[in-house]
């Protein structure tokens, strides 16, 4: 089996993968704030980080994975602080809701789902450390980290930080790369606000000692893979490499990995554009979560994702093809015997996929070898060539596919009916029936602005109309 091969941020280059310890992988992923309910964009890079957990599990490795719930921040503090509500009221909501969207996407719990609020003390004895260490002082009941006591400062996201302003600070948890400062990694209580008494003084953890403190508790003192957005990479992920190697003098993480950032049909997803989803929404409009999952599985990570409607729609027809395949496979009567060549196809495809996913995590070129062989077998199948004897390696081959991918499972019904969304694409034949019949109204009444909503509704949910000539209209399921 071919070498896995990952792009580290930290190197710039592309390393071969080995874990520090035989056949086990430690891995740390930053989990949601949970003060919302989690975008699409998120999600791109919880299913990447999924379909490298995955990937991992298939070549045997056993899995530590961390994944935290960041529950105190800048925007938690204040938003629970001005609905009067404790953080834990505040999360709570939030942090049930991630747990199940990560269900309906079929992302695999981590071995640890960690919360900032759960481990103050284990932030504290790092501060700690890092005071011994004097890489602290204080300011107005704040502490913070003294980065020009720290050399490698800035070589994760290339930046440099030579003219920087000695003693120049920066209290916000989010902030640009030209404002490379002195950061927080205890502030001191504002009135009105949660806060720890602790041995460090009152206050309140800086959102990047958060993931440092808990990655180390559970993971020791060097991790394997730490995982994130590409937006994280500065200043968090340059604060935790600091924090954490100032107080161990150990490295910090092996392998960093970012997922890049997602667009929504060519443009930066925004609130004030409308073309910000969470993944509810994307499900309210009757999609599926497998659709969603196997679209934002389609890319490879280190790619700039452009998520459209159209997309869907393609991701939609492909799970679709997969599931038929997998159905005739176990249905289908094929003529006894077999031939070996089939075998070897599969084989074959299997070194492709295999060869794909070692590639850096090159979910294209897995796919590809997937529905090359698809297209092959459904071709074999409709002109009789295909035989009994070929059916198991098709269907072990497109078990191990489905280790990785999880969308062949037709449990997409479930699951939305879970979440409150009425049977998504699974429209009764009167549902349907009735939706016409307003859509007929509507066209009576010369509202073609309604009609064609309808239409369009029904075609976002996998139903097609067609006007015939006598007047009427047929409609079939896509
Ligand atoms: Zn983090």
């Amino acid at each position: 089996m071919p070498e896995i091969q990952l792009h580290n941020t930290l190197s710039g280059t592309i390393e071969p993968f080995t874990p520090l310890h035989a056949g086990e992988v430690r891995m740390y992923t930053c989990g949601p704030t949970v003060y919302d309910y989690a975008h699409i964009g998120n999600f791109r890079t919880f299913v990447f980080q999924d379909v490298l957990r995955r990937f991992l599990e298939l070549r045997g490795y056993r899995m530590n994975q961390v994944m935290n719930l960041t529950d105190v921040d800048d925007r938690i503090i204040a938003n629970a602080a001005a609905a009067g509500k404790s953080i834990r009221e505040y999360t709570e909501k939030y942090a049930q809701a991630f747990f199940e969207d990560c269900r309906a996407l079929s992302i695999e719990p981590p071995e640890h789902y960690v919360r900032a609020t759960d481990h103050i003390e284990d932030m504290v004895a790092l501060i700690e450390r890092l005071q011994a260490n004097t890489y602290t002082y204080n300011s107005e009941g704040s502490i913070y980290f003294r980065i020009a006591k720290f050399p490698a400062y800035g070589r994760l996201s290339k930046i440099d930080v030579s003219g920087m302003q000695a003693g120049a600070r920066v209290d916000v948890d989010r902030y640009e790369k030209e404002s490379a400062r002195d950061f927080a990694l205890w502030k001191a209580p504002k009135p009105g606000e949660h806060f720890w008494e602790t041995r460090i003084g009152p206050g309140r953890p800086g959102w990047h000692i958060e993931c440092s403190a808990m990655a180390m508790k559970y993971l020791g003192e060097t991790l394997d893979i730490h995982t994130g957005g590409i937006d994280l990479a500065f200043p968090h992920h340059e604060n935790e490499i600091a924090q954490s190697e100032a107080a161990t003098r150990k490295p910090f993480v092996r392998y960093w990995l970012h997922a890049e950032h997602l667009l929504v049909e060519g443009e930066k997803m925004s609130k004030s554009l409308g073309n910000f989803f969470t993944l509810r929404d994307i499900f309210g409009k009757g999609y599926k979560p497998s659709t969603v999952r196997f679209l934002l599985a389609s890319v490879p990570y280190r790619k700039q994702f452009n998520f459209t409607f159209d997309g869907l729609q393609q991701a939609a027809s492909s799970a679709d093809r997969l599931r038929n395949l997998s159905a005739r496979l176990t249905e289908g009567k094929f003529p006894a015997g077999g031939t070996g060549a089939f075998a070897l196809r599969v084989r074959s495809a299997d070194e492709e996929f295999e060869a794909g996913l070692a590639d850096d995590v090159n979910t294209a070129r897995a796919l590809a070898a997937v529905f090359d062989l698809v297209r092959e077998t459904n071709i074999a199948m409709d002109k009789g060539e295909f035989r009994h004897e070929d059916t198991a390696p098709v269907q072990e081959f497109l078990a191990k596919f489905d280790k990785v991918f999880a969308v062949l499972r037709d449990d997409d019904e479930e699951k939305l009916r879970s979440l409150g969304y009425g049977g998504g694409q699974g429209l009764s034949d009167a549902e349907i029936e009735a939706m016409i019949a307003r859509r007929n109204d509507a066209r009576k009444r010369r509202d073609f602005a309604a009609a064609d909503r309808i239409r369009k509704e029904l075609a976002e949910r996998g139903i097609i109309l067609e006007d015939t000539k006598e007047g009427g209209v047929r409609w079939k399921r896509k």
